[in-house]
Order: structure tokens, then C-alpha cells, then sequence
């Protein structure tokens, strides 16, 4: 699904060059359960949004679901992200005047379909999410489990094969935090690749697979053992 090559990233202030990434390759596979770690200001977000379309890399190559997307114009890189990605914050970034059915529908709206069909898929994502009675509650009146619940029914509407989700726990408290793991490790069981980033050991041990990056260039990539003895037991 996702194949990198000496990817760097910078960012410019005035004259100044920032290095954020140093060269990271990576291969990732269908169906695969990544956690992405590292230190604070190691380049985990700026990887994730490279990943996720939202930005480009300075230099290197990136191969999404065989687009080389590096090479790509702003449209035809809204395009790709918006058939092959769906992407869940931290801060949920839901706009606060819809209902969470409007929310969810969102992406359907730049996909071209129509208002009947938008809403019962927007629907049946809520009900995936265990949200099928909130429908028309607006952010400010769900509790923050639930506003992420909302913006993981957003990310899967349009039944993108790649689910980033860049600290999707860091605002909510260790209950809600478990039960939005449960909803991630249903989406790969039913066949998605995931890939998230994550400060806790804890949450990262839902993944088969942990990257950890240290200063803008991966320190390790392995198979999360915890995980596969859980499996095997
Ligand atoms: P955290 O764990 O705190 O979220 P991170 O690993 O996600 O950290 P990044 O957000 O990728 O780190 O930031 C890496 C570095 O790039 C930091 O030093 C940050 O200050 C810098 N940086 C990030 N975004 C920008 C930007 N838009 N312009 C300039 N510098 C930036
Ligand atoms: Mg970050």
C-alpha cells in the first residue's frame, strides 16, 4: 500500500532550513497494523501528513496504492487522498455547527454523491461506531469518546483502504482510549491497513508492527512480539 523511498522533509523559516526528515524507506502492506513512536518533535506528524496526502515531502519518492503521489499537483493529490485515506486527529477537527450525521457525510459530499445516499451511509458508519443514536447531536454535545468516534465514522465513509489516525488517544482518558482501540482493531480486522501514532506503550501494543523514529530517521522497525504471543496463546 505504501512504499517510501529516502523521504526528507523540511521546513523553511526565512532562510533557515529545518531538517524534520532525514531519509526514512518504508514499505507498508495491505492489512497491516502499524504503531508509529518516537520522542516529540522526531517527525511523527510531519510523516503521518506526508502519508496522508495532507503535504509533500522536500525530496524522495512516495507510492500510494501505486500512484506516485511525490510527483503529484495539489488536485490530483486531494483525489487520491480522498478515494485511498482516511485520517483521524487528535483534536477530532469536526466542524462544531453540523450534527455528527452532517460530519460524517462530509467526505461524501466532495466524492459527488447524493444527499439520500450520503446519509445513510454517513448512518450505518454511526451505527459501526456505536453512534446510531446520536445522529443529530452537534460536537459540543458529545463527550470527547465520542466526538473521536465520530471522526473515525468520517474517516470510513468512504471506505478508504489506508487509516492514519495521528494520536487519536491523546485527548481522552484511559477508558474511552481502550474502547477507541477496539474500534481500530476492528477496522483492521475487517481488512483495512492502520497505521497510528502514539506516545503509550500501552496503545502501541495493539499493533503487530512498531516503528519507532528518533530525530527524523527510524531507529526500529519490528514485529511487536507482546502481540504476537497474545495471537499464538
Ligand atoms: P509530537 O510527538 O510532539 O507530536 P512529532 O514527532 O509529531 O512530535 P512533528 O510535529 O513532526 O513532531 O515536528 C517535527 C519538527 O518539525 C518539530 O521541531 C517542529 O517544531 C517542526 N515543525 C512541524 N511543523 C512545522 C511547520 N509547519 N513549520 C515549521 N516547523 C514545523
Ligand atoms: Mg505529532
Amino acid at each position: 500500500v505504501i512504499h517510501l523511498e529516502d523521504i526528507k522533509k523540511s521546513y523553511f523559516l526565512g532562510k533557515n532550513e529545518l531538517p524534520v526528515l532525514k531519509g526514512v524507506s518504508l514499505d507498508i502492506f495491505k492489512n497491516e497494523y502499524v504503531a508509529l513512536m518516537g520522542p516529540s518533535g522526531s517527525g511523527k506528524s510531519t510523516l503521518m501528513n506526508i502519508l496522508g496526502c495532507l503535504d509533500t515531502p522536500t525530496s524522495g519518492k512516495y507510492i500510494l496504492s501505486g500512484h506516485d503521489v511525490s510527483k503529484m499537483e495539489d488536485n490530483a493529490l486531494a483525489g487520491v487522498r480522498g478515494k485511498e485515506i482516511g485520517f483521524v486527529f487528535q483534536q477530532f477537527n469536526l466542524m462544531p455547527r453540523l450534527t455528527a450525521l452532517e460530519n460524517v457525510a462530509v467526505p461524501l459530499i466532495y466524492a459527488g454523491i447524493g444527499k439520500k445516499e450520503r446519509e445513510e451511509k454517513a448512518r450505518m458508519m454511526l451505527e459501526r461506531v456505536k453512534l446510531g443514536d446520536r445522529y443529530k447531536h452537534k460536537p459540543n454535545e458529545l463527550s470527547g469518546g465520542q466526538c473521536q468516534r465520530v471522526a473515525i465514522a468520517r474517516a470510513l465513509v468512504n471506505d478508504p483502504s489506508l487509516i492514519l489516525a495521528d494520536e487519536p488517544t491523546g485527548n481522552l482518558d484511559t477508558k474511552t482510549s481502550i474502547e477507541i482501540m477496539e474500534i481500530f482493531g476492528s477496522i483492521h480486522a475487517s481488512g483495512n491497513t492502520v497505521v497510528l501514532v502514539t506516545h503509550e506503550e500501552d496503545i502501541a501494543d495493539h499493533a503487530r508492527r512498531i516503528i519507532r523514529l528518533r530525530d527524523g530517521v527510524i531507529e526500529s522497525d519490528r514485529v511487536n512480539e507482546k502481540k504476537e504471543a497474545l495471537l499464538k496463546s
